[in-house]
Order: structure tokens, then sequence, then C-alpha cells
């Protein structure tokens, strides 16, 4: 159901807001895309009017709107109080639908927000919207999904699959624990004021068990090391971690059955997970 309130483009102006580039702001006026958005988020599990659906940065609210047309209980944060008066009258549309937390999103636990089934759904601040992503990560469980807007180029590190250019700790992290998969690409001029690059709309979905064993806090540690010298060979750039566990890179490689001539990009998600068993296991012993 559409609502009655103003074109956003016309209560941003009876508001006088301009688009702050420090702030990723980078708006989405065109219903039909904020609709898109929000039936795919939807789609993902339960229907919306389940549960409590988390938006990161409102701002004056396009998918808000469409959101909420979807039945949603929306828990937005923003962090510019300039929105102020353009989200209470969507508030105001919306009796009880609406909940504005005003703050930095990287300082706030959306996993406590509203009741279960939680999802996350946004046009990130790109400047932020990886650090989200990662901190979101590591409770993973606690969202029936995620659906979010980030530049194409994150996007695609968030899908690529091994020996790909693309393909890096981000492509781990986010796989380990979730189905990931670019939903659809979006241009510049969707955007008041265009970016200056394509955007894509990711899905991700955490798995009920994470693909494959390991610590969060080791598998870090390994494909940090790994990827933050991708063009070596894994026995030079496993060398320091392996030789912090008593072993050498070829040792350390041999123990977890990869071949120690084999690069970063070479190695699956379960191949870095044995890796950071190994170490793990060696560190207990
Ligand atoms: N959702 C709106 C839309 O699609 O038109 C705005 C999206 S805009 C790309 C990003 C929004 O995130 C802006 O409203 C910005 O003020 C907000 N923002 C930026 N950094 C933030 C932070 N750390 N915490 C919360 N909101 C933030």
């Amino acid at each position: 159901m559409a609502d009655t309130l103003p074109p956003i483009r016309d209560a941003l102006a009876q508001h006088g807001i301009r688009a702050d580039k420090r702030l990723g702001q980078h708006f989405l006026f065109d219903l039909n895309l904020t609709g898109r958005i929000a039936r795919a988020a939807g789609d993902a599990g339960a229907p919306l009017s389940d549960g409590a659906t988390i938006e990161i940065g409102p701002g004056p609210g396009g998918l808000t709107r469409a959101l909420l047309a979807e039945n949603a209980t929306v828990f937005a944060v923003e962090r510019d109080e300039r929105v102020r008066p353009v989200l209470d009258d969507i508030a105001a549309a919306y009796p009880g639908k609406l909940n504005v937390l005003w703050g930095d999103a990287l300082k706030i636990d959306c996993a406590a927000l509203g009741a279960p089934p939680r999802r996350i759904v946004a046009n990130l601040p790109y400047n932020v919207g990886t650090e989200l992503l990662i901190g979101w990560l590591a409770n993973a469980k606690a969202f029936e999904s995620l659906t979010l807007m980030f530049q194409a180029e994150v996007a695609e590190r968030l899908v690529a699959t091994p020996s790909t250019k693309a393909y890096g700790r981000l492509s781990i992290l986010t796989q380990w624990l979730c189905d990931a998969r670019i939903l659809f690409t979006v241009t510049p001029k969707a955007f008041v004021p265009p970016p200056q690059v394509d955007s894509a709309v990711v899905q991700l979905v955490p798995r009920t068990q994470p693909l494959a064993p390991a610590s969060i806090e080791t598998l870090t540690r390994v494909t940090a090391a790994a990827f933050g010298q991708r063009r070596k060979m894994l026995r030079q750039s496993l060398k320091a971690l392996a030789a912090a566990a008593g072993m050498d890179g070829n040792g350390l490689c041999a123990a977890a059955g990869i071949t120690p001539t084999d690069r970063a990009e070479d190695l699956t998600v379960e191949d870095f997970c044995r890796l950071a068993n190994v170490l793990d296991k060696t560190a207990r012993t």
C-alpha cells in the first residue's frame, strides 16, 4: 500500500536538507527501486510483518517507507539529526511501526533491537559499510537475513570464488558464515547525488552452522596473514604464524593438507578453516 506522504525530494526541500557526502549520503528517491529492495528482504525468510526490520541510515526515509508499506516494524539507526522532522512525519503516518535510534550504527548492538526474526536492510553509507558488515557477521546467527546495498566492488568481494582477483578475507569470512548472492546492480543515476561507482544489492542469509568448524579469531588471523602477502606462496606468507606455533610454513601447510606452494587465492573457505584448526590445536598442546 502506498503512503500519502510527500515525495522524498519535496520533504528534503521543505526542510532545507542537502546530502552530506561526509556521511556517505546518496539518497534513493525511486519507489520502484526501494520497493524492490523491501520485497527482496521479505522473500529471504519470514514475511516483513514478522519480527524486526533494522535499517541503518534511513536518511530521508525512501527505503524506510517501502519497508513500512510492506508492513514491517522498523528500527532505524541514523546519525544525521537534520532528517528528524522528515522521519517524524513518516512515523506519524505509520503509528507504532517506526522506531528511530539516533546515533552511530557502529556503536549500536543491532542484535538487541526488536524481536526475532531480525533482518537488516540498508542502503549503506559506503564509508563504513564494510566495518558495519564485519561487526554483524561476528553475530550472524542473530539475523535471519541481511539485504544490503554496497558499492559494486565490495559486493563482488563478498561473493567472490577462489582464483579470482576479488577473492579475499571478506569473501572467506562472509561465505564461511552466510549464503551470499548479488541480487541486482544499481547504476549511479539511481541515487541523489549519484556516487562515482556502481552499486549492488547483496543478500546474505546466515548459515545454521558455519561452512566448517573453526574459531573466528584464528580464521581472521590466518586469512589476514595469507592475503596480506597474497602474491607469496603460503609456506612464506604463513611463516610467522607457523613459527609462533613452533612450526615452519611447510609444516603448517602439510598438517592442514595444503600445498605449500599455493597462494592465498587458491584456497577454499574449508582449507582456511583447516589451517586455523591446526594452529589452534598446536596452541593447545
Ligand atoms: N536510506 C537512505 C536512502 O536510501 O535514501 C539513505 C542512505 S545513505 C547511502 C546512508 C545513510 O546512512 C545516511 O542517511 C547517513 O546519514 C547515514 N549514516 C552515515 N553514517 C552512519 C553511521 N555511522 N550510523 C548511522 N547512520 C549513518
